[in-house]
Order: C-alpha cells, then sequence, then structure tokens
C-alpha cells in the first residue's frame, strides 16, 4: 500500500508565502470568467466569515457515536457531496499561520468537476472550479453550522482554511494522493475538489485506505510527460517531514496562471478512467496517443479554445488570495 507516513510530519507553510509572491495572480484574476469573480467574492466576503460556526449553549448529548457518523456523511450526500469521509484532527497537519484548534475530527468531501469542462482548459473549467469550490464552501459552512446547533464546536475548511485538504482527504479514506500532487478518488479519479469541517463532535475516523493507486503512479508517467512547466517529479520526497509525490510549484505557477488555472495533469491522468469516467476519458486517451508531448497537448488546446497560451506570459502584480486552481493548498 501507498502508505503515507505522517509521524515525522512538521506543521506545513503555505506555498505562496514560500514563494513571497512572484506576481502573476492580478493579471489571473483579471481574466477569470465573471461568474469566477462573483463566486470568489461570495467565498471571500459571504463564506469566509460564516466558518466559525455558532455553538448552541444547549448540547444534544451524542449517545451513539456510530449513529452520529451515519447521520453526519448521510446529510453530507444529501447536500450534493459524492465522496466523505472522516479522518483524525492532526495538529502536525495545520498549515503554520493557522489556530490549532480544540478539534477531534475533520469531515472531508468531494465534488467532481464537470469532466467536459475540465478537458477543454480555458475559461470555461476556470468557471468550473470555481462553480464546485463555492458550492463546496457553501456546503461546508451549512454542515459546520448544523454540527453548531447540536453543541459543538465546527469550522469550515476550505481551500484556503486551516489544513492542507489533500492530506486530510488521504486520512479520510477518500483517496491517495498522486504524483501530479493531488488527491486520487477510486470513483472520481483526478477530477474532483475537496473541503472538509473540523469539529469536536464525537465521530468515528474512516482513517487512509489502499486503494491502489499509489503503485500505479510509481510506473506511470503520463502526467510527467504532459506537464508543460516539467513541474512534476518522477520521485517521492520528503516535504515537511512527510515522504510524499512532489509537485514543483514555482516550475507548475507560469502555466497555471497563463492557462486559466492548468489542469493538464489532472485531466490526463488514466485513473479518470478507473471510476465513473471510463466512457469521457476515451477522448483524452485519443489525444494523448495523437500529440504525444506536453507542447502537442498546448497546441491542442489552444486549437480547441481559441486561446494563446505557448507564447504568452501571464506576469503581473501578486496578491495573497485564493486562485481556486490545483496551486497553493491543493498541493
Ligand atoms: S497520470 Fe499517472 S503518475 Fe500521474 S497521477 Fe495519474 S496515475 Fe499517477
Ligand atoms: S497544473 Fe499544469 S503546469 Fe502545473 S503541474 Fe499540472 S500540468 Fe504541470
Amino acid at each position: 500500500m501507498g502508505e503515507v507516513n505522517v509521524e515525522g510530519a512538521q506543521r506545513p507553510t503555505r506555498t505562496k508565502q514560500e514563494m513571497g509572491g512572484t506576481g502573476r495572480s492580478q493579471m489571473f484574476r483579471r481574466r477569470m470568467p465573471a461568474s469566477a469573480r462573483r463566486q470568489t467574492f461570495l467565498r471571500r466576503f459571504v463564506l469566509a466569515p460564516a466558518r466559525d460556526a455558532l455553538v448552541n449553549e444547549a448540547r444534544t448529548e451524542v449517545d451513539d457515536v456510530e449513529a452520529m457518523t451515519t447521520e453526519i456523511k448521510a446529510l453530507v450526500r444529501e447536500m450534493g457531496a459524492e465522496a466523505v469521509g472522516i479522518a483524525a484532527y492532526d495538529p502536525r497537519l495545520v498549515f503554520a499561520d493557522a489556530p490549532e484548534r480544540d478539534h477531534r475530527h475533520v469531515i472531508v468531501f468531494g465534488l467532481s468537476m464537470k469532466y467536459d469542462c475540465l478537458i477543454d482548459i480555458g475559461p470555461r473549467s476556470q468557471a468550473e472550479v470555481h462553480r464546485v469550490y463555492y458550492t463546496l464552501d457553501d456546503m461546508a459552512v451549512r454542515l459546520a453550522q448544523q454540527i453548531g446547533s447540536y453543541g459543538y464546536s465546527a469550522c469550515a475548511q476550505p481551500n484556503m482554511g486551516d489544513i492542507p485538504l489533500p492530506a486530510y482527504g488521504y486520512l479520510a479514506g477518500l483517496g491517495e494522493l498522486g504524483k501530479h500532487g493531488s488527491l486520487i478518488s477510486p470513483e472520481l479519479g483526478s477530477s474532483f475538489r475537496l473541503v472538509a469541517v473540523s469539529t469536536d463532535l464525537p465521530l468515528l475516523v474512516d482513517g487512509p485506505k489502499d486503494h491502489g493507486i499509489d503503485e500505479v503512479c510509481a510506473s506511470c508517467n503520463v502526467c510527467t510527460r504532459f506537464c508543460p512547466g516539467d513541474a512534476i517529479k518522477p520521485d517521492k520526497k520528503e516535504v515537511n517531514g512527510v515522504l510524499r509525490w512532489h509537485v514543483d510549484t514555482p516550475a507548475c505557477q507560469p502555466w497555471f496562471y497563463k492557462m486559466h488555472g492548468c489542469k493538464i495533469c489532472l485531466m490526463v491522468c488514466p485513473l479518470n478512467a478507473r471510476g465513473r469516467l471510463k466512457a469521457e476519458f476515451q477522448q483524452v486517451a485519443a489525444d494523448i496517443r495523437q500529440v504525444k508531448d506536453a507542447q502537442g497537448m498546448v497546441r491542442l488546446i489552444e486549437q480547441r479554445t481559441g486561446e494563446e497560451y505557448a507564447d504568452g506570459d501571464g506576469n503581473g502584480d501578486d496578491d495573497d488570495d485564493d486562485d481556486g486552481g490545483v496551486s497553493s493548498t491543493d498541493r
């Protein structure tokens, strides 16, 4: 099994802070579709201030932890999540600049992106990423507030929250970290996004599961081959005390910003075909055979979207906020 040993984990710092601001996201934001700009506004100014649940002083005691776990998972599914699992809260896996909370559990859930948008890398796919993140943040805030009404502390954990979501997705059994640095789910492949709620509500932990994904990544190099930034490394590396697959974020970011939030690595991952995207992946598999390398893939995407990526720069002055994409906390 591709077990990730977190015993020696040190609290991670956010990627963008490590880089000290490189000056690209302003241009990125100016080119955002209008829906993405609205959803960014709602996430930042409406949902983020409601992350911490109001806690009901009249607590409902939990006598049956298993029943409560079932109830919470059913609620998350009812809200629209396609995958849900529960991890133990680990103070070592909290961003260094975030508060350490007196929480015990993290409920992690995911929602897939429409794959036809994902393979069309441009404004459409960017709008889709923001639609999914907005939907997930809204669900997480509602779930946190529901838990608060039971009399327990809860906090929604969006993409730019306190915790690295892929790590908790792994610890909740939702999938395994792929070579491309994002979580891969056995059902949803690489084309989904995550959110979480941390809480002190008594729950049963799912824990990591062996989905056979790490073994596939060890002998596959499709994402490495089609990454235009040569950012996906063939070997694992120790990052913040944990040996894991690692993406060279400074190499990824110019392409990420240039390509409306590049997702080539997520799109080409053959593990998309293992779950319910089997039929949809056939077109991508044909593209992979046809274009052969990263430059060919960028040219194909340019032809399909009418965007120009190969020579563009995407530079601008930086600010530090959430681009809703693959970088920062997704890594
Ligand atoms: S493309 Fe291959 S190596 Fe990359 S994440 Fe998917 S399965 Fe792993
Ligand atoms: S988002 Fe694009 S540039 Fe970044 S790692 Fe994936 S394929 Fe490479």
